[in-house]
């Protein structure tokens, strides 16, 4: 049933370093082959030996209006008409800035980049910049992007400087990085009574790069408080969570403000784009206003913001949007849950807009130790069997889950169905 793919994967192993463009599409985790996409409609995608998959990726996130969205598509083939990229600025960048301003409070000024990488990349740079300061502050289990400052998530249960999780980055550069417990009030307090220089706190709100698991609003209390107290910045990283969790993303969720918003994924609805945003007084620093430099040849390109622009227009338009995501992701997870019970089997769900996730765990895991405790021997056959029966879920349990605008609630409990099925040999 994979055959051609399987073949699609080995020749692509010869040119490609694991036959991947980012290692998480590998299904190394699951011990499987990755399906090769020929292509998408509304919430199906297709693989090159005809298969056909309910997809919970959705891209890792930016297709809320699922495949071939026909007004994104519209927009993206009249813009293309007109050119590219130009490296010189359109109408189109202001029109999206400008829409995306207007949704926040703490925000006045925004930059379009090309990925959520280089957006938390350059915010850090820009929190630096502003505090004249050199240490972050970041959570274990939250993913930020592959830069070196941030690829730092090993780390024991004490607060202490990073050491790095890949070759390649130098230990001089992630000790600026201090690594805390995510929710652990205790650990990030003794960050800040052990550095004089931190720049800022960078946190997902509601981690998602590590399944699902929301910060507790103590805790982002405690994220803000510090700093205010310590003269340092407070930066959300919304790149999976903007416009998904909630129109205004987690910000509109939990009661805490941030300083300094990254946002990705959605914002370009498929298309590579990532921005970073704040106030007045933080974004006049950056080049060529102030002196802190940030730059990018395909920043802001037309073709990306159109998408993006389109995709925002269609989100603020449609009210119910996320409420209406939200309760077929409800539907799944419950319905995933009374199938496990069913068959004995432990499972914690959650939802936030039109994100979800499971663990298979007998205690709802609230940061990254508790997670890795998961039955990842569990998680592999489902995700096996699962996409043999054409459910596409993301290939690791340490990823959360996506509903899309055109799945309906048939295809959920076909979906419940299928764990049904699945779950009695588990
Ligand atoms: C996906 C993601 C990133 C990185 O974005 P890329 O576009 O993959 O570079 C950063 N932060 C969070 C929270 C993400 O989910």
């Amino acid at each position: 049933m994979f055959s051609k793919s399987v073949e699609a994967f080995n020749q692509a192993k010869c040119v490609i370093p694991g036959g991947v463009d980012s290692p998480v599409r590998s299904f190394s985790g699951v011990l499987g082959t990755p399906p090769f996409i020929s292509r998408g409609e509304g919430s199906f995608m297709y693989d090159i030996d005809g298969n056909k998959y309910l997809d919970f990726v959705q891209s890792w996130g930016p297709l809320i209006f699922g495949h071939c969205d026909k007004d994104i598509e519209n927009v993206v083939i009249d813009t293309v008409k007109n050119g590219l990229s130009f490296g010189a600025p359109t109408e189109l960048e202001t029109q999206l800035a400008s829409e995306i301003v207007a949704m926040y409070d703490n925000i006045d000024q925004i930059r379009f980049v090309s990925s959520g990488t280089e957006a938390v990349m350059s915010a850090i740079r820009l929190a630096r910049g502003v505090t004249k300061k050199d240490n972050i502050v970041k959570f274990e289990g939250c993913y930020h992007g592959h830069s070196d400052s941030l690829l730092v998530s090993a780390g024991s249960g004490m607060a202490t400087f990073g050491a790095p999780s890949s070759p390649g980055v130098p230990a001089d550069l992630v000790k600026h990085t201090l690594l805390s417990e995510y929710n652990n009030i205790a650990q990030l307090e003794k960050c800040f009574e052990e550095s004089s220089d931190i720049a800022c706190i960078i946190i997902e709100p509601i981690a998602g790069n590590m399944g699902l698991v929301p910060a507790s609003e103590e805790f982002l209390a405690k994220c803000r408080e510090l700093c205010d107290k310590h003269n340092a910045l407070l930066i959300f990283d919304e790149v999976m969570t903007g416009f998904r969790a909630s129109l205004t993303g987690a910000s509109g969720i939990v009661n805490t403000v941030p300083d300094i918003m990254t946002f990705g994924k959605v914002i370009g609805a498929g298309m590579p784009v990532g921005a970073f945003a704040s106030r007045d007084e933080i974004m006049n620093e950056l080049s060529p206003n102030g002196a802190i430099y940030q730059a990018g040849t395909l920043s802001g390109n037309p073709v990306a913001m159109a998408a993006g622009l389109k995709s925002l227009q269609k989100l603020k338009a449609d009210k119910d949007i996320h409420s209406r995501l939200n309760t077929m992701a409800v539907r799944l997870t419950t319905g995933l849950k009374e199938v496990a019970t069913k068959y004995n089997i432990d499972i914690q769900i959650d939802t936030r807009g039109s994100m979800f996730g499971f663990f298979f765990c007998d205690e709802v895991p609230t940061n990254m130790k508790e997670v890795g405790k998961c039955d990842f021997d569990r998680f592999s056959k489902f995700h096996n069997e699962m996409l043999k029966k054409g459910f596409y879920f993301a290939c690791s349990q340490y990823e959360a889950g996506f509903i899309c605008n055109t799945m309906t609630n048939d295809d959920i409990d076909a979906c419940i169905k299928a764990a049904d099925e699945v779950m009695a040999s588990l």
